[in-house]
């Protein structure tokens, strides 16, 4: 029995972990932790009957507690909270499955007590990813990419030497404004961004798709991840999202890793490396798909990624800044408070304005993360 905890189990790659749970009776929930979604929660706690459960808004908490009362179920609250369920003994595999930098303390925690990371929360990698890589290599903790780009990696450096890779070719689908003018994002509305072509993600993410931020966040996540230069990772989009990423090797072989669009199979992959498990689902039908296509990302358009890859370039507290400024310029986007274009806009100026320090530690990148929202904020004003 594999016993696992998941930070973000009510959201769009929790649930559907927790989905993988229902299909192998192999796995065993210990403790889950969500934000405010006191209903999920406790359906869940219902349903899994973890021995902990964290909320991380008070109010949230004080209600499960009431809630799931007669369950026996322990409920903490907050980071407190949060780094409990890190930290707990009973569970082999932290899922850390959260939204944003809230995800490093919890994800440092876990290092420390020897626990397997399935890592799905990249914005502890892009911003904390030089502390964290290392403390994973001295506690000798495998850290397991949940995120299909970076599995897709890591199952075409399977059984290879690495020291042989020359490129990560990262597979964008280009989101749902691929091809389009710069001046017809400008009136591009919520509900437009938040369709995606091919996935069915949470709505942080899925902004980010469209503005192709994620992609940058992916560069630096597999940056870090599998310890390559940025100038051998390669963006490269293809609409049809079939080729979930590849590694080219110094013989020009290229190793890619295809399948249908559903996370289940990297986070399955992650849950039971190095063994696959079935998955129903449907399969790649090659003829009918057709073709393939492939073509360079529009950074003049997309100028989300193009400052991802300056952040990665400069280093140091600068992905902090990229990533703390997007987060609060989409949650503004989804609040309808500014335009599309307006993301990217104020990543820009956040960035323009930052020193970089070089080898931030975690209260550095935390302050890094509240100078950005605190520029942003007076900027808005
Ligand atoms: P969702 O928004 O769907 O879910 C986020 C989860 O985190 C929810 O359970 C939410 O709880 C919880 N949460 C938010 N804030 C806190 C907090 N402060 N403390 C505890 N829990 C919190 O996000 P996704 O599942 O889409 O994304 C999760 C991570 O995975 C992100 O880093 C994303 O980039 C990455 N990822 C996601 C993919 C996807 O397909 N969705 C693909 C690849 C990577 P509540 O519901 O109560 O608010």
């Amino acid at each position: 029995m594999k016993k696992i905890a998941i930070l973000g189990s009510t959201g769009s790659i929790g649930t559907q972990t927790l989905e993988i749970v229902r299909q192998n009776g192999d796995l065993q929930v210990a403790a889950l932790a969500a934000g405010s979604n006191v209903e999920r929660m406790e359906q869940q706690i219902r349903e899994f009957k973890p021995s902990v459960a964290a909320m991380w808004s008070e109010e949230a908490c004080r209600d499960l507690k009431v809630r799931a009362a007669d369950t026996g179920v322990r409920i903490c609250c907050g980071m407190e909270g949060l780094l409990e369920i890190a930290a707990m003994e009973e569970a082999e595999v932290l899922v850390t499955a959260i939204v944003g930098m809230i995800g490093i303390k919890p994800t440092i925690e876990a290092i420390k007590s020897g626990k397997t990371i399935a890592l799905a929360n990249k914005e502890t990698l892009v911003t904390a990813g030089h502390i964290i890589m290392p403390l994973a290599a001295e506690h000798k903790v495998p850290i397991l990419p949940v995120d299909s780009e970076h599995s897709a990696v890591f199952q075409s450096m399977n059984g290879e030497n690495k020291e042989r890779v020359t490129k990560i070719l990262l597979t964008a689908s280009g989101g749902p404004f691929r091809g389009k003018t710069k001046a017809e994002l400008k009136d591009i509305k919520v509900e437009d961004a938040l369709q995606h072509p091919n996935w069915a993600m949470g709505r942080k993410i899925t902004i980010d798709s469209a503005t192709m931020v994620n992609k940058g966040l992916e560069v630096m996540e597999a940056k870090w991840l599998f310890g390559v230069d940025l100038d051998r990772i390669e963006v490269v989009v293809h609409p049809q999202s079939v080729i979930h990423s590849m590694v080219e090797y110094e013989d020009g072989a290229v190793m890619a890793q295809l399948g249908m669009p559903d996370m289940k199979l990297p986070i399955a992959y992650a849950l039971f490396y190095p063994d696959r498990r079935p998955l129903p689902g449907k399969r790649l039908d090659f003829a009918a798909l057709g073709q393939m296509t492939f073509e360079k990302p529009d950074l003049e358009v997309f100028t989300g990624l193009k400052l991802a890859l300056d952040a990665a370039r400069a280093g140091g507290s600068m992905p902090t800044v990229y990533n703390a400024a997007n987060e609060m310029a989409v949650s503004l986007f989804l609040e309808r408070k500014i335009g599309f274009l307006q993301i990217p806009e104020l990543i820009g100026a956040c960035m323009e304005q930052h020193k970089t320090a070089e080898a931030p530690d975690v209260e550095e990148i935390l302050r890094a993360e509240q100078e950005a929202y605190e520029f942003i904020r007076r900027v808005i004003n």
